[in-house]
């Protein structure tokens, strides 16, 4: 497959004079470095912003989960409301509309005599179906509907490669776009923009409207993220330039606690109030006025990480959602429901991975640290199907993206295209190297905070004594671990193997 990229990402996208443009917000929430607003701004009399909740995005993932939970839906109701007022501000307005795109926009185009509508393409099926459909309903009317590509560093057109032949490796990737591929500069913020017609604009819904409703507010969060693009500047702002925290990011980033181990920005670039080249223009700025190393490098690296998920969804259309994964491994997996409560709730008695999932479930966010962990503990030692923890991850995180998200389980699990082996995190070693003196676990873990950093890791070693002096009693204020660690892994690897083998047969087979 060669993946689902419109044809304009290709092309040259607009040049004649449009009358009245709609552009159709998504995953996009910003003004600067936005070619859709931007390419209606120079080219259109009248500019109509639009923004629809589907109803889809606000129903059940195939587990039972809801698709989009309290903190990524507060996050995208303030991030609309930041849009609305920047859009105020310019004297135009955002119009809000509840209802399935690809049914709100060819009324709206109908009743306003809209000749075409502008968009950010996405690259995976639920979204890239919805593009379809919409397309099929603008035909009879007449109305263009232009894709524009605007989520990564690099643009496909800019690659030393068509997507269909993209390299399997990252590292192969990595090189070959280091070294002959460059990023396009951010586009400005429009300072004005062509009227809106005749409008209602609508109101921004309640949480509840939307049904879900927010837990209380965990004061023990690293953040507290709130969306929009004014958001988004300000914290680039204070990591960067106020904190100066770019310049050690190399050795902070695999923390866990607080708010400047890492540079937080995935929320806001996943629902796109921040554009990846912005943050890049900025690293640039910092290398010349602060100082160049490891650690500003390192940012762009991991940026590029991201380019790499998107553009091997885009390769791979739906095969990154299957069980067996990019690579096709067909691993008989679980779908152990006690043994996943037992995960998504923080009670699997391995303080490492209980206190990043109770950070999850209480706040929304988990360190990159703490996702590879809880990932690689659900797969490769409770050997339970991936695709329940990316889906639980899904509903949960702030800062879910579709192609992030499922490329990184994928290789978690060890399905990716880029996946070597059984490679599995040692709960145990991760904690003591990560964690030595059990302050991020006994943060999220408070019914082990008297226990001494040296036993902190392995609760379940606690003699009866100890546990009475250190007020807690295993099995009761606190789990025994749900498996044996090291034979847990050697079961599941075995598994593994031959998974592979049979996947390996398949392959060389005519
Ligand atoms: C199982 C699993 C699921 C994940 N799901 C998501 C997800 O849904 N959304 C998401 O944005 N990230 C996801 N990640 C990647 C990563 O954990 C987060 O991007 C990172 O923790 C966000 O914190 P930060 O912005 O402080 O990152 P920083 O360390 O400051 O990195 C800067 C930016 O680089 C990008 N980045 C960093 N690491 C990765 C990575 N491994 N893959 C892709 N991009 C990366 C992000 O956009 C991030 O904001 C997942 C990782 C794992 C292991």
């Amino acid at each position: 497959m060669t993946g689902f990229y419109g044809k304009s990402v290709m092309g040259n996208p607009v040049s004649m004079v449009e009358k009245r443009v709609l552009v159709w917000y998504r995953n996009d929430l910003r003004l600067h470095d936005h070619e859709p607003l931007h390419q209606a701004g120079k080219l259109a009399r009248e500019v109509m912003p639009l923004y629809c909740f589907d109803p889809r995005q606000f129903g059940k993932t195939s587990f039972g989960f809801p698709k989009t939970g309290a903190f990524r839906s507060q996050f995208l109701l303030e991030s609309l409301a930041d849009l609305q007022r920047s859009l105020r501000a310019l004297g135009r307005d955002l119009i809000l509309r509840q209802g399935k795109p690809e049914i709100m926009i060819p009324e709206i185009a109908r009743q306003f005599n809209i000749t075409a509508v502008y968009y950010h393409q996405e690259v995976t099926a639920e979204e890239v179906a919805v593009e379809t459909a919409l397309r099929l309903a603008l035909a009879p009317l007449g109305v263009a509907l232009q894709s524009f590509w605007g989520h990564t560093l690099y643009h496909p057109n800019d690659l030393p490669f068509p997507i269909g032949q993209l390299p399997e490796l990252f590292t192969h990737f990595r090189k070959q776009v280091e070294k002959a591929a460059s990023v396009n500069p951010a586009l400005p913020a429009p300072s004005r923009l062509p009227p809106l017609p005749e409008i209602e604009p609508g109101e921004l819904p309640r949480l509840e409207d939307l049904g879900v409703k927010l837990p209380p507010t965990d004061a023990r969060a690293v953040l507290a993220f709130k969306g929009g693009e004014t958001e988004a500047f300000s914290r680039l702002d204070h990591y960067f330039w106020q904190q100066d925290g770019l310049k050690h990011y190399k050795e902070t980033r695999n923390g866990m606690l607080g708010a400047d181990y890492s540079s937080k920005f995935s929320p806001w670039l996943a629902l796109g109030c921040l554009s990846p080249r912005y943050i890049y223009e900025q690293v640039q700025q910092y290398e010349q006025q602060r100082v160049k190393n490891e650690s500003t490098y390192w940012l762009v690296f991991e940026l590029l990480w991201r380019d790499y998920f998107r553009l091997i969804c885009a390769k791979h259309g739906n095969q990154i959602f299957s069980a067996a994964g990019l690579q096709g491994i067909e691993i008989p997996w679980k779908q152990d429901w006690r043994r996943f409560d037992l995960w998504r709730k923080g009670k699997t008695g391995f303080p490492l991975v209980d206190a990043n999932m109770r950070e999850l479930a209480a706040t929304g966010f988990m360190s990159n640290r703490g996702r590879q962990n809880v990932a690689s503990f659900l797969t490769k030692n409770l050997g339970i199907d991936w695709r329940m923890g990316a889906e639980w991850f899904e509903s949960l995180l702030i800062d879910y993206d579709v192609c992030s998200n499922y490329g990184n389980w994928n290789y978690t699990a060890g399905v990716g295209n880029d996946a070597r082996g059984f490679r599995f995190f040692n709960i145990l070693k991760q904690s003591k190297d990560y964690d030595p003196e059990g302050k991020y676990v006994k943060h999220w873990l408070p019914e082990l905070a008297r226990v001494p950093a040296g036993k902190v890791h392995e609760p379940w070693k606690l003699l009866p004594v100890e546990q009475q002096r250190f007020g807690v009693q295993i099995g009761v204020d606190y789990p025994n671990p749900v498996v044996d660690l090291l034979k847990s892994a050697a079961a599941n690897e075995k598994v593994y193997q031959v998974a592979l083998a049979k996947a390996n047969f398949r392959q060389r087979s005519p």
